[in-house]
């Protein structure tokens, strides 16, 4: 199966996706993981995407479809993929249609104001990249599967929170009636509890 989530920051793609990927037995592929690596790594890419994801802005078209391109031509991409954080433009989606088009899109819906809340208080481990919420953590600072180092991403900083949830509105949401159009969207709401989230993603894809 080709799946995409589609979402604001913050809904919980990456959460549900680790859930549903092995369900389906096809990768999990994050855009925004790729490109963080490529940044740790100093690659050419990573070094032109740095400065757009500090500031909250999407990195140009060409860079993503390129990435995307070479990751759905690997191996493990031969029985489907899901793609979480792209497409993210319009541009994106068109490419995708001739790249592998998706089989079907969840949009996963949560109002801004909880997503604020959600993306205000996020920590992310440094070490294996789990997602907490600082009101779940004794010590804000320490990963508690881990024990790795916590990191309060740049790009979740609150005045950038604001600039990535104005240009998924303006940039992103606009994908929501280009895949209804296609007869591919299917709707689920995130302001859930994660594992009733999932259960209403697994439904919706039956
Ligand atoms: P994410 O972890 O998905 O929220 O992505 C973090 C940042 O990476 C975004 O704010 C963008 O700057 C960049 N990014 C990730 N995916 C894309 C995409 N499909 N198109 C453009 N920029 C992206």
């Amino acid at each position: 199966m080709k799946l995409i989530f589609l979402g604001p920051p913050g809904a919980g793609k990456g959460t549900q996706a680790l859930g549903v990927s092995s369900k389906l037995a096809v990768p999990h592929i994050s855009t925004g993981d790729m490109l963080r690596a490529a940044v740790r790594n100093q690659t050419a890419t990573g070094l032109a995407a740095k400065a757009y994801m500090d500031k909250g802005q999407l990195v140009p078209d060409e860079v993503l479809i390129d990435m995307v391109r070479e990751r759905l031509s690997m191996d493990d991409c031969a029985a489907g993929y899901l793609l979480d954080g792209f497409p993210r433009t319009v541009e994106q989606a068109e490419a995708l249609e001739q790249i592998s088009a998706p089989d079907m899109v969840v949009n996963i819906s949560v109002p801004d104001v909880k997503l604020l809340e959600r993306l205000a208080g996020r920590r992310v481990c440094g070490k294996c990249q789990g997602t907490f919420h600082i009101s779940k953590l004794a010590d804000e600072e320490v990963c508690p599967v881990c024990k790795g180092e916590l990191i309060h991403r740049e790009d979740d900083k609150p005045e950038t929170i604001t600039r990535r949830l104005k240009v998924y509105h303006e940039q992103t949401a606009p994908l929501i009636g280009y895949y209804s159009a296609k007869g591919k969207l299917k709707t689920v709401d995130g302001d859930n509890r994660p594992e009733d989230v999932l259960k209403n993603i697994l439904a919706s894809l039956e």
